[in-house]
């Protein structure tokens, strides 16, 4: 599957340029061109890496990224602006971006910084986390502790479990044998439909209608994928 990366950039030659350029390498591009259309889509979507430039209209990219860090997003995040000061870069850093590109930029650099990047992401995978945020739930793991709405949940064992692999696993498609190797260690093929149940009573408790599930989502004929 090809990586995809979202691009918030406000100035119409750059987008376009730098769109041809990366489905030409075989990614998948959406685009934004203000902060806040920026923002709602990094939340929104799953993307492996954000293409983020620093001034934009409505919100500027150190705010958009800062944002996103703070919601518990991990996404791959490369900086691009026009500024060169020493003093963006550390800015830029701080607020949680992995990269950073001045304009005007040598392609061939941005293509390595961006597969350099996609390499890390996809060999560290994602960070187990202790607490996460999605929804109107807070799931604290360290604790055991899950509100909904402020108010506390009661979830089984292997229920917090599961909860706890599906986010460590955000975003990827998780088959029903993968889930009962890592979480039952059974043996596939015998209890499957024990993975079924669970994701059900886990919909039940956490997403606010377990009918249209928008976390916990199934992927047909593949298994289960996480979406914050
Ligand atoms: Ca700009």
């Amino acid at each position: 599957m090809s990586s995809r990366i979202l691009l918030v950039e406000d100035e119409p030659g750059l987008l376009l340029t730098l769109t041809d350029l990366l489905e030409s390498e075989g990614y998948s591009v959406e685009t934004a061109t203000t902060g806040p259309s920026g923002l709602a889509k990094a939340i929104n979507g799953a993307f492996d890496l954000i293409l983020l430039d620093v001034m934009l209209p409505g919100k500027s990219g150190y705010d958009v990224c800062r944002e996103l860090r703070q919601q518990g997003k991990d996404v791959a995040i490369l900086m691009l602006t026009a500024k060169t000061q020493v003093l963006d870069k550390v800015v830029g850093l701080k607020l949680g971006a992995d990269d950073y590109l001045a304009k005007p930029f040598d392609p061939a650099e941005l293509l390595a910084r961006i597969e350099a990047l996609l390499r890390r992401v996809t060999k560290d995978g994602l960070a187990p986390v202790a607490r996460f945020r999605f929804g109107t739930v807070m799931a604290d793991f360290e604790k055991g502790e899950v509100l909904k709405d402020g108010a506390p949940i009661n979830l089984a064992g292997k229920e917090l479990q599961l909860l706890r692999y599906l986010i460590d696993h955000r975003g990827k498609v998780l088959s029903r044998d993968e889930i009962l190797k890592d979480v039952w260690e059974y043996q596939p093929d015998i209890f499957s439909r024990t993975v079924d149940v669970h994701v059900a009573w886990l919909r039940q408790k956490i997403e606010d209608n377990p009918q249209q599930p928008k976390h916990i989502l199934t992927v047909r004929g593949s298994g289960y994928r996480f979406s914050q």
